[in-house]
């Protein structure tokens, strides 16, 4: 058997790859693109193509496809065969430089928000080598950007590249200014922490809410939850061991340094981490790790649910975007140093990232934002939906300290003035872990806490990269070409702090006095909905930000509006739909047969007992009666909704009748449906329960 080095990365066309298969001209050129930027030659385009295809056949490859990332928050691909004809009747196997590097899917299905409308009809699909090509179901995936012919990113990959390049070119000025003149280029790393649900896929099938909504609609709270914290870290029972197992092996062959894997805090709820990387990469991957847990989990028997909350009054699932920047030689930019010059540059950036988070809180909200995540966010059991920041108690007291001009009370008494005296050495470790705030320092990194488990890591990166980019700019304007360096730096450092150390938090994010706190004294944003985070991408400071930077234009900006709003006033739709038919097709009708059969036991008893008093079945009887005329009450009110919100054609109007009125008509009809639940013989109720549900993975 092949030991796991010896098998990790075999899907893979990665570097070792190249070194053995390119020319050292090829591979050289190919290196320069990837690690500089530099343009490729269509020349050497052709070598790697032939290359490529050469590898992937081996391997069992037929097809190849650019693989990208439409607006759906889903992958697309479109599979080609490799084959031509050959004059003696057979096939030869062909892949040209062209092929490689350009693509033109139909793309007309895919949302644009009305981008292509107004530009172009069509789309192309353009190489990205700085994802490594995979193989997949034997077909070569290249990973590639989504555009219209004029120009507009159609996709989450360009803008995403867009803000690396960004926060690149503005990183460089301040290293500069530091005197890191060995450094070439920064880049932003990621390592998300993906959670997902298992469930018995068998189950799953008699339900449809889970089938189209991937969560459910309805369900009574089971006598067990989350209560006694018993699931978290707990251990793994051998069905989904063995699931784990399949996927990491599966996610190693691709290259995917899938590390840790745990319980989570709710039943059937799991994590996946892998070991960081390049933004552009970990986005790449988290795709493909999101796809290839559905699929293993089949091959199981199991579903995986990656949706927000796919059940109610347990916790929901969420994605952790641990965020650091590094340079190309290996130094993180959010590591305190050892000497007081690391230690002021480490400063600047931890500046840059707090003043960022505070100007941007509404774009960074709006990046996570999604139907299903409003169900988490906001809720007792994940960060608010205010953004507030955690640096923990040693780097918040030396802020304190700057900001003061005090003596720092830490460790060392010093003054802090940066880069005259010894900082004192930060504790690498933040002892404390809260992991109640959305935003937190972890030591060496960031952890953006309010991403989904269903979202695309990209949304929330292209804001935070840009966000801290616009940071670093304002930095380096009031920087460049300064006699007092120190001077300069130090008021810059005081002013940000004082400026922005209201969302600054280390306390518990889950009380509502915070919320009180947040929104009344510190004048924080509190957006509780997506469409009350759509209209902050539109304001003119958040639009100036991402077009300065050239991140995202102002008509993709409003393809982006719209499309979010698209998705979530169909999402809520489809699962109003879905509760519409559940209820009058299997709920009610069960109810009506529940209570037909207690009738009918009371008329057998009072038969053989003609003067018993019946009381249990009446009891009974009249309870789930009124609960029928109340379910059937909501459920005119929805479908009278549902029919209002279909019948209008703006977006933003629409997804405001969901958010006012068709999301509390749900509620209102769940709750009678629950309670009915509670009341019926299980023999009768349509549909696996939470109990089923939640402890059926043995
Ligand atoms: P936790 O205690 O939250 O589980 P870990 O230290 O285990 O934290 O890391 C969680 C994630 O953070 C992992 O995916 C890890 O690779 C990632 N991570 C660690 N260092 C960095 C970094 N410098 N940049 C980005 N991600 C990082
Ligand atoms: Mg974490």
């Amino acid at each position: 058997m092949k030991t796991l080095p010896e098998t990790f990365g075999t899907l893979v066309f990665d570097d070792r790859v190249m070194k053995a298969r390119l020319s050292s001209k090829v591979y050289n050129a190919m290196k320069n693109t990837i690690e500089g930027g530099h343009h490729l030659d269509p020349a050497i385009a052709d070598a790697v193509a032939q290359a490529m295809k050469d590898w992937a056949t081996e391997k069992g490859a037929t097809h190849f496809t650019h693989w990208f990332q439409p607006l759906t928050g889903i992958t697309a691909e479109k599979h080609d065969s490799f084959i031509a004809p050959s004059p003696d009747g057979g096939v030869i196997m062909e892949f040209s430089g062209k092929e490689l590097i350009k693509g033109e899917p139909d793309a007309s299905s895919f949302p644009s928000g009305g981008l292509r409308a107004t530009f172009e009809a069509r789309g192309y699909t353009a190489w990205d080598p700085t994802s490594y090509a995979f193989i997949k179901d034997k077909t070569l995936c290249i990973p590639t950007a989504f555009c219209s012919y004029s120009g507009e990113a159609l996709d989450k990959k360009t803008p995403l590249l867009r803000s690396m390049q960004a926060l690149n070119k503005q990183a460089m000025r301040i290293l500069r200014l530091f005197g890191n003149e060995d450094v070439a280029c920064v880049r932003t790393s990621v390592g998300p922490e993906q959670e997902y649900f298992l469930v018995d896929a068998a189950l799953v099938d008699k339900r449809p809410d889970l089938l189209f909504c991937g969560r459910t609609l309805f369900g009574a709270k089971p006598p067990k939850g989350q209560e006694l914290d018993d699931h978290y870290f707990g251990v793994i029972k051998p069905k989904v061991q063995a699931f784990m197992n399949d996927l990491n092996e599966e996610l190693w062959k691709l290259g995917i340094l899938a590390k840790t894997e745990h319980n989570e805090v709710a039943p059937a709820q799991h994590e996946l981490a892998p070991i960081f990387s390049t933004t552009n990469v970990a986005t790449d991957h988290n795709q493909l790790t999101m796809e290839i847990m559905q699929k293993v989990a089949k091959r199981h028997g199991l579903v995986c649910l990656l949706h927000e909350k796919p059940f109610a009054g347990v916790n929901g699932s969420g994605k952790h975007n641990n965020w650091s920047i590094a340079t190309n030689t290996g130094v993180n930019l959010l590591t305190p140093g050892d000497t007081p010059y690391e230690n002021a540059q480490f400063l600047l950036f931890l500046c840059a990232v707090i003043k960022a988070v505070d100007d941007y809180q509404g774009l960074l909200r709006a990046s996570v934002a999604t139907a299903g995540n409003d169900h988490r966010l906001g809720a007792n059991e994940a960060p608010p939906a205010v953004i507030s920041m955690f640096l923990g108690d040693e780097l918040t007291r030396v802020l304190d300290a700057i900001e003061k001009d005090e003596p720092y009370a830490g460790t060392e008494k010093t003054v802090m003035k940066l880069g005259v005296h010894v900082l004192p050495k930060f504790l690498r470790d933040t002892t404390d872990r809260n992991r109640t705030s959305p935003f937190a320092f972890t030591g060496n990194k960031f952890e953006f806490r309010m991403l989904g488990s269903s979202n695309s890591i990209a949304c929330a990166n292209i804001m935070l990269n840009t966000a801290v980019a616009e940071s670093l700019k304002q930095y380096a304007d009031a920087l460049e070409g300064k006699e007092n360096f120190e001077g300069a730096l130090h008021d810059l450092i005081r002013q940000t702090i004082k400026e922005h150390k209201r969302i600054i938090f280390n306390g518990n994010g889950y009380d509502d006095t915070w919320i009180k706190e947040a929104t009344e004294k510190r004048g924080l944003l509190n957006l509780r909905t997506t469409p009350d985070t759509q209209e902050v991408l539109l304001e003119k400071k958040n639009m100036e930000l991402l077009t300065s930077h050239k991140v995202m234009s102002e008509t993709e900006i409003r393809s982006r509006y719209e499309i979010t709003l698209e998705n979530y006033v169909k999402t809520v739709t489809i699962e109003a739909l879905t509760m519409i038919n559940m209820t009058s097709k299997l709920i009610l009708p069960a109810i009506e047969s529940y209570i037909t059969c207690v009738a009918e036991s009371l008329n057998q008893k009072k038969a053989a007992v003609p003067d018993l008093c019946g009381n249990y079945e009446k009891k009974k009887i009249v309870k789930l009666s009124e609960l029928e005329e109340q379910i059937d009450t909501a459920l005119s009110a929805l479908e009278a909704t549902v029919t209002q919100v279909k019948m209008i054609d703006d977006v933003t109007e629409a997804s405001h009748m969901v958010r006012d009125t068709l999301i509390g008509q749900m509620t209102a009809l769940r709750i009678p449906c629950d309670l009915a639940e509670t009341l019926t013989a299980k023999d009768f109720w349509p549909m696996p329960t939470y109990e089923d549900l939640l402890f059926s993975v043995k």
